[in-house]
């Protein structure tokens, strides 16, 4: 697909809306518009990846810097478990239209606010 088409580069140029919840140079993150938790966020880098697939040797700290802004995202929201244990969220990364990728650029799904079940459907 090419980046002009991708739903979530048109979300990080803001031409089409979201609820804004983190922002850096080199991440987005935002509210899910079907949230599947009480709190359903995406955590998206700003550069173009279709998925987990296409990563290269270059993008490791990117993607570093991504489940670091989750961890703070979660803290925000206070669902750590390292500021309660009785706490936690999920991290999830769907990776191909197997495993129910349907929006073709990297983004990991932070859920949080409810109890989770395993192994997912
Ligand atoms: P996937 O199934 O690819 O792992 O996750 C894609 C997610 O993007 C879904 O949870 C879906 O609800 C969300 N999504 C799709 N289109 C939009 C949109 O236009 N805005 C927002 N905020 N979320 C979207
Ligand atoms: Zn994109």
């Amino acid at each position: 697909m090419r980046m002009a088409d991708c739903i979530f580069c048109k979300i990080i140029k803001g031409e089409i809306p979201s609820q804004k919840v983190y922002e850096d140079d080199k991440v987005y993150a935002f509210h899910d518009i079907n949230p599947v938790a009480p709190t359903h966020i995406l955590i998206v880098p700003k550069k173009h990846l279709a998925g987990v697939y296409e990563l290269e040797e270059g993008d490791r700290e990117l993607m570093g810097h991504i489940f670091y802004v989750a961890r703070k995202i979660a803290e925000d929201l206070g669902f750590s478990p390292a500021q309660d244990p009785t706490r936690g969220y999920r991290l999830v990364v769907n990776s191909g239209s197997q495993a129910g990728q349907t929006v073709f650029h990297l983004h990991v799904h932070l859920l949080g606010g409810r109890e989770m079940t395993w192994p997912p459907g």
